[in-house]
C-alpha cells in the first residue's frame, strides 16, 4: 500500500492566515492517523507578492502552534526544491510536454485584445472568457514566432461541454459543467507557471496522495483535474475543507477578525489552546469533548467527522476555550507562559530604554508601560477630540493610516514614521497632527513613552488591532466613506 502523503502549499504573501493553519492541521492529522507524511511546499510563483520575511513568519507560527512537518523547504526532503521559484525547469518541461501531446497551445493575444474581447461578451451578457483565437496557429508557426521572441503565454484546451465530476471525500460526486472553464493560462509571458500547473506538477512529483484544501478551490477543481488526465498521472484524493467564517457568516475576514496567527499570539492565547479552536472548526471528538490536545486529536481523527456548515471562528468562544486552558495549568507552568509571552528578558530589554529614562522608581513602570503588556487598550473618545481637524477628519487620518500599515511589510519605526508622515501631508497636514490622535488610540494614555517607538516593540498585530479598535469607537466607517477613502488610498506614496 502507498504511503498516505499530504501537504499544506501556502503562498507567503502576507501574514501567517489562521485559514493556512486550520488547512495544515487537518492535513497533518490525516497523515498522522494513517501513518503518512506531512509535507509543506511554498508556492511563490507570484513574484510581485511573495516575500522570503513572509515564508519565515509562516514557519514561525506553524512551529508555534506545534505543527511540524516532515519536509519543506527549510527541513529538505527527498523530493526538493520546496520552493517552487526554485523548480522553474520542471514546469517548462511538463508545459512543452502538453504543449506537443495538443493538450496546450502557446497563445500570443495582447492583453488590448483580451480586454476588448472581455468587454464584448460583457455587453453581450456572456461570462468573460479566452475565445480560442489562438487555439488553431499551426505548430510550426507558433514555433517561429517563439523563435522569433514574441511574447506568448501557454494555456491549456478545456472541454466545451458536458461536466466534470469532482469526487470529493466528505461531498461525494460534486458535478460542474466545463462550460463554466476558460483556457486556464499554465505559463505565464514571463515564463513562471500559474498555480494551475505548478500545483499538479508538484504534487504528482512529491507523491501526494491525498489534497485536503480549502473549499474556496473547489470550483477550479476541473481544470487541475484534466491536467491529471492529460498527463496520465492518478489523481489524489481530494478533500475541500469547510472555509471558516466570520460570526456573520461571511467569509472570515481581516476587516471583520484578526487572521494573522500572530495577532493571537501577541494577544496572549495558548498555541496549543488556539490548534485545540481551529480543531474544533468544523470536527469533533467521537465523545464531543471541547478541550482536547494535538495528539488526542491525531488517535481520534476521522475526516468523516468534519461537517460542512460553515465553521465560525469566533474570537469570544477561543478566549473561553484559552481560559479553560489556562485554568487547567499547574501554577508553575502558567507563571512560565506568562514569562514566556510577554516577560521574557528579549520583550523587556526592547521596553526598558524606553522607560529607565522617565520613571524614579520601579513602582512607576506598570503605570506608565501597562500598553506594552495588554492587547486593547482602554479608550476614551474625549482623547480624539482635534484643535484643528474634524471629527470626520480624525476617522479618516486614522484609517488611512491603518490601511497603510496594514501593507507594510518592513515593520519598523522608520517606516512607521514615514507612512503616518506621507499620510498626513497628502491630506494636507502635518505629522504633529496625526501623532495626538496616534498617542491616545496605541497607549491608551494622554502621555507615555515615545509612541512610535511603542508602535515598532508593540509589532504589527497590536498596532494595527488598536487603531482599528479606536476608528469602532469614533463611529467606524461608512461603506460610502470606505470607498471614497480607497481611492484616496491609492493616491498616498
Ligand atoms: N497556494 C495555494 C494557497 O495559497 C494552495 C492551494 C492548494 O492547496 O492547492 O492556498
Amino acid at each position: 500500500m502507498t504511503t498516505v502523503r499530504t501537504r499544506i502549499a501556502p503562498s507567503p504573501t502576507g501574514d501567517p492566515h489562521v485559514g493556512t493553519a486550520y488547512i495544515a492541521l487537518f492535513n497533518l492529522c490525516f497523515a498522522r492517523q494513517h501513518g503518512g507524511q506531512f509535507i509543506l511546499r511554498i508556492e511563490d510563483t507570484d513574484q510581485l507578492r511573495s516575500t522570503r520575511e513572509s515564508e519565515q513568519q509562516i514557519y514561525d507560527a506553524l512551529r508555534w502552534l506545534g505543527i511540524e512537518w516532515d519536509e519543506g523547504p527549510d527541513v529538505g526532503g527527498p523530493h526538493g526544491p520546496y520552493r517552487q521559484s526554485e523548480r522553474g525547469e520542471i514546469y517548462k518541461k511538463y508545459s512543452d510536454e502538453l504543449v506537443a501531446k495538443g493538450h496546450a497551445f502557446p497563445c500570443f493575444c495582447s492583453a488590448e485584445r483580451l480586454d476588448e474581447v472581455r468587454a464584448r461578451q460583457m455587453a453581450n451578457k456572456e461570462t468573460p472568457r479566452y475565445d480560442g483565437h489562438c487555439v488553431h496557429i499551426a505548430a510550426e508557426e507558433a514555433q517561429r514566432r517563439i523563435a522569433a521572441g514574441e511574447s506568448h503565454v501557454v494555456r491549456m484546451k478545456v472541454p466545451s461541454e458536458g461536466v466534470c465530476t469532482v469526487p470529493d471525500l466528505l461531498r461525494g460526486d460534486v458535478e460542474i459543467p466545463w462550460d463554466r472553464m476558460d483556457m486556464q493560462v499554465l505559463m505565464k509571458a514571463d515564463g513562471l507557471p500559474t498555480y494551475f500547473l505548478a500545483n499538479v506538477v508538484d504534487d504528482h512529483l512529491m507523491g501526494i496522495t491525498h489534497v485536503l484544501r480549502g473549499e474556496e478551490w473547489l470550483p477550479s477543481a476541473p481544470k487541475l483535474i484534466k491536467l491529471y488526465e492529460y498527463f496520465g498521472w492518478e489523481q489524489p484524493r481530494l478533500v475541500y475543507m469547510p472555509l471558516l467564517r466570520n460570526p456573520d457568516k461571511s467569509k472570515l475576514s481581516k476587516r471583520k477578525n484578526p487572521t494573522s496567527i500572530t495577532f493571537y499570539q501577541r494577544m496572549g492565547f495558548l498555541p496549543e489552546a488556539m490548534l485545540n479552536y481551529l480543531g474544533r472548526m468544523g470536527w469533533s471528538m467521537p465523545d464531543e469533548r471541547e478541550k482536547f490536545t494535538l495528539a488526542e486529536m491525531i488517535e481520534h481523527f476521522d475526516i468523516q467527522r468534519v461537517s460542512l456548515g460553515g465553521p465560525i471562528f469566533d474570537m469570544e468562544k477561543l478566549s473561553w476555550l484559552n481560559g479553560q486552558w489556562l485554568r487547567e495549568l499547574p501554577v508553575e507552568a502558567f507563571a512560565a507562559e506568562v514569562r514566556k509571552w510577554a516577560f521574557n528578558p528579549e520583550y523587556l530589554m526592547k521596553i526598558a530604554p524606553h522607560v529607565q529614562s522617565r520613571v524614579e522608581t520601579f513602582s512607576q513602570i506598570a503605570p506608565l508601560a501597562s500598553f506594552f503588556f495588554a492587547g486593547g487598550v482602554p479608550l476614551d473618545a474625549r482623547l480624539f477630540e482635534h484643535k484643528k481637524l474634524s471629527a470626520e477628519q480624525v476617522r479618516q487620518l486614522l484609517q488611512l493610516i491603518l490601511w497603510k500599515l496594514e501593507a507594510l511589510r518592513q515593520w519598523n519605526k522608520d517606516n512607521i514614521t514615514a507612512i503616518i508622515q506621507k499620510t498626513s501631508e497628502h491630506l494636507g497636514y502635518k505629522l504633529r497632527d496625526a501623532m495626538p490622535l496616534i498617542f491616545p488610540a496605541i497607549t491608551g494614555q494622554a502621555s507615555s513613552v515615545s509612541v512610535l517607538d511603542a508602535m515598532e516593540i508593540l509589532g504589527a498585530d497590536l498596532t494595527r488591532f488598536r487603531l482599528r479598535q479606536a476608528i469602532e469607537l469614533l463611529g467606524g466607517v461608512s461603506k460610502k466613506e470606505n470607498k471614497e477613502w480607497e481611492k484616496l488610498l491609492a493616491e498616498i506614496p
